[in-house]
């Protein structure tokens, strides 16, 4: 994404919220108004890859492959009812050390569910997540970006930590997996230029598709680390604890 298309975003976004467009800010990623979460503390140099709607039969394992063969480790935004059909591939993520977090039970639009569907939604996914690695789910991240007060005040109450994230594309619909780690790139450059960390999202499952080809996916992931293995850290979500815990309690 370039940058003229960055300021067009963002001044939409101001139009958006000046219009009282709920929708739109609910959907924006760096939106702070409905509450806190954690996006990418002050730690330039460090890069978080992030692993959203798996496992993936096909592709997660070949992940776990890549990542292990260059020694990174990431953290797994789950989808619960794909984690309950692939228990032993959800034992094997955390067997490799990587973190694994609450991506919901079916990737609903949280900012149009229910108190009691949102708090069905994590509970849920926790549950099984925990019975099937015996470790506790401490992070969270909303399908879609999507969120209002009470999806963060849920999560929260639940002793979930809210995730967002300052490093994205369209990696399931990009032409290449240059292109990706290019887009991707830009925007880790530009976090570190700032003084941020790097929250990358990628994602090695499919929402929509239990199947869907995540190649590219997987092949951006590799080349991310091949160009910054040497001069970044990479890290998991719960190495910035102690930026999670400079957050309010309370959304
Ligand atoms: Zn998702």
């Amino acid at each position: 994404m370039t940058t003229g298309v960055y300021a067009a975003l963002g001044a939409a976004a101001c139009a958006g919220l000046a219009a009282g467009g709920y929708q739109y800010a609910s959907l924006w990623p760096g939106s702070r108004i409905f509450g806190e979460a954690l996006t990418a503390p002050s730690r330039p140099g460090e890069l978080a890859l992030t692993f959203d709607d798996g496992p993936n039969r096909h592709w997660t394992p070949r992940l776990l492959d890549t990542l292990a063969s260059h020694d990174v480790q990431a953290t797994f935004f789950l989808l619960g009812n794909r984690a309950e059909a692939q228990p032993e591939l959800v034992r094997r993520i955390a067997a490799a050390g990587h973190l694994i977090g609450n991506h919901t039970w079916d990737h609903p639009n949280l900012s149009r569910s229910s108190a009691r569907r949102i708090r069905e939604e994590l509970a849920r996914t926790s549950a099984t997540l925990e019975q099937i690695t015996g470790a506790p789910v401490r992070f969270f991240r909303p399908p879609f970006g999507a969120r209002r007060p009470a999806a963060f005040r849920i999560a929260r109450e639940m002793g979930l930590i809210p995730v967002l994230w300052n490093a994205m594309t369209s990696d399931w619909s990009e032409p290449s997996a240059d292109r990706i780690a290019q887009q991707l790139g830009a925007k880790i450059d530009r976090a570190r230029e700032r003084g941020r960390a790097a929250n990358i999202v990628l994602h090695d499952g499919g929402h929509r598709d239990p199947n869907a080809n995540r190649e590219q996916s997987v092949t951006a992931a590799q080349m991310l680390i091949e160009r910054y293995k040497a001069t970044c850290k990479f890290v998991k979500l719960d190495a910035w604890a102690d930026d999670v815990a400079a957050l309010p309690t309370q959304a």
